[in-house]
């Protein structure tokens, strides 16, 4: 057994193996540390007296679903080998393979998949011939959604960013190369190293040639040396190597091009909070959670997909607004829409596990209620409009004869496993009936057979009972053995009873027993005759299934639209961006109705014809927008905001605001504050710069550039220092349209040597309190001008800083600013210049009332004059 043992754990090398013994999955040495450090099992050993004890932890086989979900959840790679023989009819030692490899970009297990969210595991090829290329591909085992493609190794940071697969494939010399080094230290990847022959180029596009049963790969857009087919090569045999089951439901590749899409990096991804949020990492908080208006899972995820790949091309943009613009106009069609969509579930995986072997009776029960909704969508689909639309309803396929297929064959209501009988329905086979017939009405003369016995013998509480060992038996208690018959044979002796049988029961139970084993065995076999005819639908089901993910994406936004009272925007060439009381689709969707205050965002617009000497007209032609104000005051809201809604516009999808005009971005740069990076522990300014230096290099005039707080992370000066440069090379290098918000009310200089540069601010409305002076409240409002001042203090005081801290603060600003006035006659929150000034002059010597003190000689002052002396030196402190 052992020796078995260690044969299995050299074939499945980095793996966790759990080595199915009778009812156990046991683990053996470092394995059984493992699993019972992760699993909080006990470590015991095996051969325990011996010298070298073997470390041994186990658990019943029933219990492999949730702890094996456990083990993947940490990161393992858990290989399962079970018993494939019938232990009762084996010869010798049973055999005992590995049955599949669990591994956490591979899971198709429906318990360990998020519904809402695809698994992807990605792989990696190494520069080909052609130096700086890479080939990348992509796979959800689950449903064969296949991708691959060529990009730089520069570029594998951002595919990453967007894939956001679980595990990665790399060749096992791969990350040598100290570029890549960096993938080792990335947070929520899996990685795996598999052997370079893997990953040879030949062997792999031979692989995809015989998988896809075709000549060449040019059908899918792939040159047979392209970098990509390597990657896509090295998934498919690792696929192979760990779900070692049919991978028929891999039905074709689909080709990555890049440049189709918005360009996102990781950092703006993160910043925008588009699939999770910065703080706490989950979906709820984030763009798409907000958005997710699906109703199946399949449709959950399409949508991911469409935020994590925004569009650059107006046309399908435009397509994508079209559907959703009918579907908003006809809300009675999309509920009753989504209301069939509720219905067909998620129809990929279905598909998926179908074309492995792995589905159960329930999954083919799902399969047919799908069906069944598919003729009313195609219906209610007819006549539409828009192009999506029409294409949806012209594609579906009803596959009426599957549908009438698994209605004959399957229960209305069938168990969860095969093994709890009554999957296929009476009917469906005449052989079945019978075995059927047979048992049960072999348990109907059993049970007629114990009433007649009971009279029989005179005895009532005669009972007919079943036990494994000895089937069925005739139960007769202690007081009543006396009038026991003589040709009934005792097989066993209780306390209170006895037991017996009787050539004729054991003739009826001999009957029932092969009946019902028999009927198992054939409902076996008819369930996976039904299933594999259904899986030679495998094509058409799969574009149903597409077909309906997108369907439902649309029905979703459209909802959205209506219900958020969200706008269609209208996309343009320019590098323009105009909205109209534009909403943080978030903050929106959070706070309290009514609440959120709408802005204006107006980027590069020249306003023809009207008067363009106006602040206003002036502050929309500007690209770069500064906006200041205090802190707490909306700036980053406002920004993002502006980026979001480029995004939700770029994927088809109607934005929060009562206008908007939109020029496509090729791509979106965001960079928040440190402080709001705090939370991830990588509040150091060398992030913050390496990562504005990625946005100065990368941005064109197309881009849209969000910048929060740039050089907070350093000294003040440092700080102004920098964002004035980086500022002002936005503007001076690509020209793109940039929102940079900053507290730094110095920047609004800018404005005056910059043409392209308007200051905006956020509005604040002081109020007078009574006794305790002013009071700062924030009004949201994004007005064009520069913000003369910095609020910090008060911020500082709604914030609840202690009211002495407060109040000494305030003390030292005064006297600050009293000095600058004085001395450098500069007003308050002046140039750059202005506040060295400031910072030099700040000095307990330099107040007024100081200067003076020193000037006074006491030896001359009559204590009159010293009385009002002293009450001037009050006044100017
Ligand atoms: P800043 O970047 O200026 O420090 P934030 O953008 O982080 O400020 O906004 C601070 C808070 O103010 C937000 O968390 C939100 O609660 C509120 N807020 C911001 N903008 C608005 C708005 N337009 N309408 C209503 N509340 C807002």
């Amino acid at each position: 057994m052992m020796a078995r043992y260690l044969e299995v754990k050299s074939e499945t090398p980095g793996a966790v193996l759990l080595f199915r013994m009778g009812d156990f999955y046991e683990t053996f040495y470092d394995d059984a540390e493992t699993i019972a450090a992760e699993l909080q099992i006990t470590l015991t050993s095996r051969d325990k007296g011996s010298e070298n004890p073997v470390p041994m932890a186990g658990f019943p086989y029933h219990a492999l679903a949730g702890h094996l979900a456990k083990l993947v959840a940490a990161g393992h790679r858990v290989a399962i080998c079970d018993q494939v023989e019938d232990p009762k009819t084996a010869k010798g030692m049973v055999r005992r393979e590995v049955t599949r490899i669990v591994t956490p970009g591979t899971l198709t297990d429906e318990t360990m998949l998020d519904p809402r969210q695809a698994t992807w595991v990605m792989a990696v090829a190494p520069p080909s011939k052609r130096l700086d290329v890479l080939g990348i591909a992509w796979v959800d085992a689950s449903t064969g959604q296949f991708t691959a493609g060529e990009i730089t190794p520069a570029q594998l940071a951002e595919e990453i960013a967007r894939v956001q697969p679980a595990e990665l494939l790399v060749p096992d010399d791969f990350l040598q190369d100290e570029r890549l080094a960096w993938l080792r230290e990335h947070a929520t990847l899996t990685l795996t190293e598999r052997p370079p022959w893997a990953f040879s180029p030949h062997g792999c596009c031979d692989r995809l040639k015989e998988h896809f049963t075709v000549g060449s790969l040019e059908g899918f857009g792939l040159k047979d040396d392209s970098a990509a087919v390597p990657a896509a090569g090295a998934l498919l045999e690792y696929l192979a190597h760990t779900q070692r089951a049919s991978l028929a439901h891999i039905t074709s590749l689909t080709l990555h091009v890049r440049g189709s899409a918005m360009q996102l990096d990781e950092t703006a991804r993160r910043s925008l909070e588009l699939t999770r949020t910065i703080r706490e990492n989950r979906r709820e908080g984030s763009l798409l959670h907000v958005i997710d208006r699906t109703v199946t899972p399949m449709g959950a995820r399409l949508l991911a997909t469409w935020l994590e790949s925004p569009l650059l091309d107006a046309d399908a943009i435009t397509l994508r607004l079209d559907a959703v613009a009918e579907l908003v106009a006809s809300q009675a069609l999309c509920e009753d829409l989504r209301g069939e969509l509720k219905q067909v579930h998620d129809l990929q995986r279905l598909t998926g596990r179908l074309a492995t072997g792995r589905s159960g009776p329930r999954d083919l029960a799902q399969l047919r209620t799908a069906l069944s909704r598919l003729p009313k969508l195609k219906a209610k689909l007819a006549a539409r409009r828009s192009d999506l639309l029409i294409r949806v309803e012209a594609r579906l396929d009803l596959l009426p004869d599957l549908k009438l297929f698994l209605d004959e064959a399957i229960e209305e209501e069938p168990p969860a496993k095969l093994d709890d009988g009554l999957v296929i329905r009476r009917g469906f086979s005449d052989e079945l009936d019978e075995l059927r017939s047979l048992s049960s009405d072999g348990k109907a003369w059993i049970a007629r057979y114990q009433k007649s016995e009971s009279e029989r013998t005179g005895i009532p509480s005669l009972k007919v009972g079943y036990n494994k060992v000895f089937g069925y038996y005739l139960e007769v208690t202690a007081a009543n053995l006396a009038k026991v018959p003589p040709e009934y044979i005792r097989k066993q002796t209780l306390k209170n009873q006895e037991r017996f049988i009787t050539p004729e029961l054991k003739e009826y139970e001999d009957k029932v027993l092969r009946a019902e084993t028999r009927t198992g065995e054939l409902e076996a076999e008819l369930f996976t005759r039904v299933r594999e005819h259904a899986a030679e639908s495998l094509r058409p089901l799969q574009d149903n299934g597409d077909l309906l993910a997108r369907l439902d994406v649309l029905c979703g936004l459209a909802v959205l639209a209506a219900s958020q009272g969200y706008c269609r925007p209208e996309i343009l060439a320019t590098p323009t961006l105009d909205v109209r009381e534009g909403r943080h689709p978030v903050l929106d969707a959070t706070l309290p109705p009514g609440t959120f205050v709408p802005n204006d965002v107006r980027l590069g617009v020249e306003e023809a014809g009207e008067a363009s000497e106006t602040d206003m007209a002036r502050a929309a032609a500007g690209r770069l927008q500064l906006i200041t104000g205090p802190n707490m005051a909306g700036k980053s809201t406002y920004i993002r905001q502006a980026a979001l809604l480029t995004i939700l516009a770029q994927i088809g999808s109607w934005v929060p605001a009562a206008s908007a005009r939109i020029g496509l971005a090729d791509r979106v740069f965001a960079r928040v504050g440190a402080s709001d990076e705090l939370a991830r522990g990588q509040s150091t300014f060398m992030v913050e710069m390496v990562e504005t230096a990625r946005i100065l290099h990368g941005a064109t005039e197309n881009s849209l550039v969000i910048l929060d707080e740039i050089g907070r992370g350093t000294s003040t000066y440092d700080g102004v220092s920098l964002a004035w440069a980086i500022a002002e090379h936005l503007h001076d290098g690509p020209g793109c349209r940039t929102l940079f918000a900053t507290h730094y009310h110095e920047l609004t200089d800018l404005a005056r040597s910059h043409p392209r540069v308007a200051n905006w601010n956020v509005a604040v409305a002081e109020q007078s309190s009574g006794g305790r002076g002013r009071q700062i409240v924030f009004l949201h409002r994004i007005v064009p001008g520069g913000a003369d001042r910095s609020y910090g203090i008060h911020v500082a005081e709604l914030a609840g800083l202690p009211k002495s801290v407060v109040a000494r603060a305030s003390e030292l600003l005064a006297e600050l600013e009293a000095g600058s006035r004085s001395v450098a006659g500069a007003a308050p929150g002046g140039s750059m210049a202005d506040v060295a000034r400031q910072f030099s002059l700040f000095g307990p010597d330099d107040h007024p009332a100081v200067a003076r003190l020193r000037s006074l000689d006491l030896t001359k002052l009559p204590e009159a004059e010293a009385v009002r002396e002293l009450g001037r030196l009050k006044e100017l402190l």
